[in-house]
């Protein structure tokens, strides 16, 4: 397993779109481990493949947290077909270093995925589960966790951002 170098905003590889997995071989096997590996090293919840630079539809997810690693869940070309109910929480993204900001999203889901052996699911997730999974799935179509931001706190993140990079350039 190896820990992999995670994509932050504004890199526009984080805008793309990516591309079903047709074939769950050694590779994809080893991409999971990395990933699962890259999310609780980085103590993140979850990490999706344009996270690592891979454009495709693959997501890591586990809810018990980086320190317990009790309930690692590799979700393969995932499909959320039924939204139930709404809710709204502080969301945090191992790609927005410094920056939360509050998300509506659906209460339960359901949610249609292959595993790493390509058995199909199909689960009911509700809480942090199915937050968690929207926020995976967003970003398998490009969609940012800024995007559901106000204007003034996007433009105010950018700033910020910003200053760290020249300050990174001046090092
Ligand atoms: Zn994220």
């Amino acid at each position: 397993m190896s820990v992999r170098k995670i994509v932050c905003y504004p890199d526009p590889i984080l805008r793309e779109k990516t591309d079903l997995i047709q074939d769950i071989n050694e590779e994809i096997k080893k991409l999971a481990e990395d990933m699962l590996e890259t999310m609780y090293e980085n103590k993140g919840i979850g990490l999706a493949g344009p996270q690592i630079g891979i454009l495709k539809k693959i997501v890591t997810v586990d809810i018990s947290g980086p320190e317990k690693r009790e309930n690692p869940m590799v979700l393969i070309n995932p499909e959320i077909y039924e939204k139930q109910g709404e809710v709204e929480g502080e969301e945090g993204c191992l790609s927005f270093p410094g920056f939360r900001c509050n998300v509506k999203r659906a209460e339960k889901i359901k949610v249609r995925f292959l595993d790493v052996d390509g058995k199909e699911h199909d689960i009911s997730a509700h809480e942090l589960l199915s937050v968690c999974i929207q926020h995976e799935v967003d970003h398998l179509n490009g969609r940012l966790i800024i995007d559901y931001a106000g204007k003034l706190k996007k433009t105010m993140y950018e700033k910020k951002l910003k200053k760290i990079q020249k300050r990174a350039r001046k090092r």
